[in-house]
C-alpha cells in the first residue's frame, strides 16, 4: 500500500536520448535523493546512455553510483575541504575527479596528493563556492591531475559571464570547461566560442524534463465517515462540517507536502503565492492529494507514513485501494516503489 513513483520508462528513456544529443559532453547528475528515482536507477541510465562520467554532489554518494555498475569517471561536485575524511578518502581512486574551489585546497593537494585528479570551481555571480582564476599561478597545479575549469552559474545563467570567466581561467591554464545552469543554445556558444573540450552538468532538465514521462500517486488506505464538529487525529481537532476522513499512504517519510522556500522576488509574487491558497475555505493546509478531481485540505498534519485528508460531503469519490495522484516535488520525496511501466 505504497507511494508509488510510476516511470514511463520508453518515454523517458528517449527524453534522455534527446539531450543527451543536444548536449555534446553532458554529465548526468545523480545526487541526493537521485531526483526521486534513486541514485541506483539514475546510475544505471548513465550507463545505459553510455557517458563517460557522471556527477554526484558528495563523497558519500559514490558508493551507490558504482554499485549500480557504473564504471566511468565521477565527478564530486561539493569541493574538497581539509577536513572531508570521506572526500579525502577518494582522492587516490584514479576514476575520481575531486572538484577544489580555494587556492589554499589546490596548493595543499598539490604538495600532499600528487596524482589526484581535479576541477578547480571558479567564482561566480552565485558566490556560493569557487575562486577567481587570478588567485592562481600555474605552479599551483604541480603534480595534479588537472581535469579542467568548472563554472556554476545561476539559474538562466549568463553566456557572457560564463565566457569572460572560462577565458580568464583558460589564460592561467588550458583545460576543459564543465559548466552547470546554461541553456543549451548558449552551452553551445560557448562551446564555440572557447576552443576547448566542455562539459556540462545536467539533472534537472534530464531527469525531470519530460513530466509527462512519470507520476506519483498514492494508495486509500481506509475511509470513515465524520460528522461536524466531531473530534478526530493525534490533535484531536474537529472535522469543519460532515464529510470523510480518507487515509492514504505518503507522510513525512516520503517528503510529502515538504514546501521548500520559493524565491519571493516582488511583492506581486508573494500575493500570488498567498492567493494560491496553501488554506482551505476552513484555513486548514491544502494537501498534495487529489481525490474526487480537486486537491483535499489535510484533515491534521501529515503523519510518518500516511496523510488523513478532509473530504466534505455524503460521497468520498473514492475507495480502500484506489490510487490517487499526488503532487511531488521530486527532489525530496522518496517513494516506496518504483513501478517502471
Ligand atoms: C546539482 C548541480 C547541478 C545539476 O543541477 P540541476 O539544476 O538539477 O540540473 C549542476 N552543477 C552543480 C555544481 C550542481 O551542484
Amino acid at each position: 500500500m505504497p507511494l508509488t513513483l510510476t516511470v514511463d520508462r520508453s518515454r523517458w528513456q528517449s527524453h534522455h536520448r534527446t539531450v543527451l544529443e543536444d548536449v555534446p559532453g553532458l554529465v548526468p547528475v545523480a545526487k541526493g535523493n537521485g531526483y526521486g528515482f534513486g541514485l541506483g536507477t539514475l546510475a544505471a541510465e548513465a550507463t545505459r546512455l553510455g557517458v563517460r562520467s557522471v556527477a554526484v554532489g558528495i563523497a558519500q554518494e559514490v558508493g551507490a553510483v558504482r554499485a549500480a555498475g557504473f564504471t566511468g569517471d565521477v565527478v564530486v561536485l561539493n569541493p574538497w575541504r581539509p577536513f572531508d575524511d570521506a572526500a579525502t578518502s577518494l582522492l587516490g581512486d584514479a576514476r575520481i575527479i575531486t572538484t577544489v574551489s580555494r587556492a589554499e585546497d589546490l596548493r595543499a593537494l598539490s604538495v600532499a596528493r600528487p596524482g589526484a585528479r581535479v576541477i578547480v570551481e571558479l567564482e561566480t555571480s552565485m558566490h556560493r563556492h569557487g575562486l577567481a582564476a587570478g588567485e592562481l599561478t600555474p605552479a599551483d597545479f604541480a603534480g595534479l591531475g588537472f581535469e579542467g575549469w568548472a563554472v556554476h552559474l545561476p539559474s538562466g545563467g549568463s553566456l557572457d559571464e560564463a565566457r569572460q570567466l572560462s577565458g580568464a581561467a583558460l589564460a592561467v591554464r588550458r583545460g576543459p570547461v564543465w559548466a552547470s545552469h546554461l541553456s543549451v543554445p548558449d552551452y553551445r556558444s560557448l562551446r564555440t566560442a572557447l576552443g576547448v573540450r566542455t562539459h556540462m552538468r545536467v539533472g534537472t532538465r534530464l531527469w525531470l524534463g519530460d513530466k509527462r514521462a512519470y507520476s506519483t500517486t498514492a494508495t486509500v488506505l481506509d475511509l470513515h465517515r465524520v460528522r461536524a464538529r466531531s473530534t478526530l487525529g493525534y490533535h484531536q481537532v474537529r472535522a469543519p462540517r460532515d464529510g470523510w476522513i480518507v487515509v492514504v499512504s505518503g507522510g513525512t517519510a516520503h517528503g510529502v507536502a515538504l514546501a521548500a522556500p520559493t524565491p519571493q522576488r516582488s511583492l506581486r509574487q508573494r500575493g500570488v503565492t498567498v492567493a494560491q491558497g496553501v488554506l482551505d475555505a476552513f484555513g486548514r493546509s491544502l494537501s498534495p492529494f487529489t481525490i474526487a478531481g480537486r486537491k483535499r485540505a489535510f484533515a491534521e498534519p501529515p503523519h510518518m507514513h500516511s496523510s488523513m485528508v478532509f473530504v466534505p460531503g455524503a460521497d468520498p469519490g473514492v475507495a480502500v485501494g484506489d490510487e490517487v495522484p499526488v503532487t511531488t516535488r521530486m527532489t525530496t520525496v522518496t517513494a516506496d516503489e518504483i513501478r517502471m511501466a
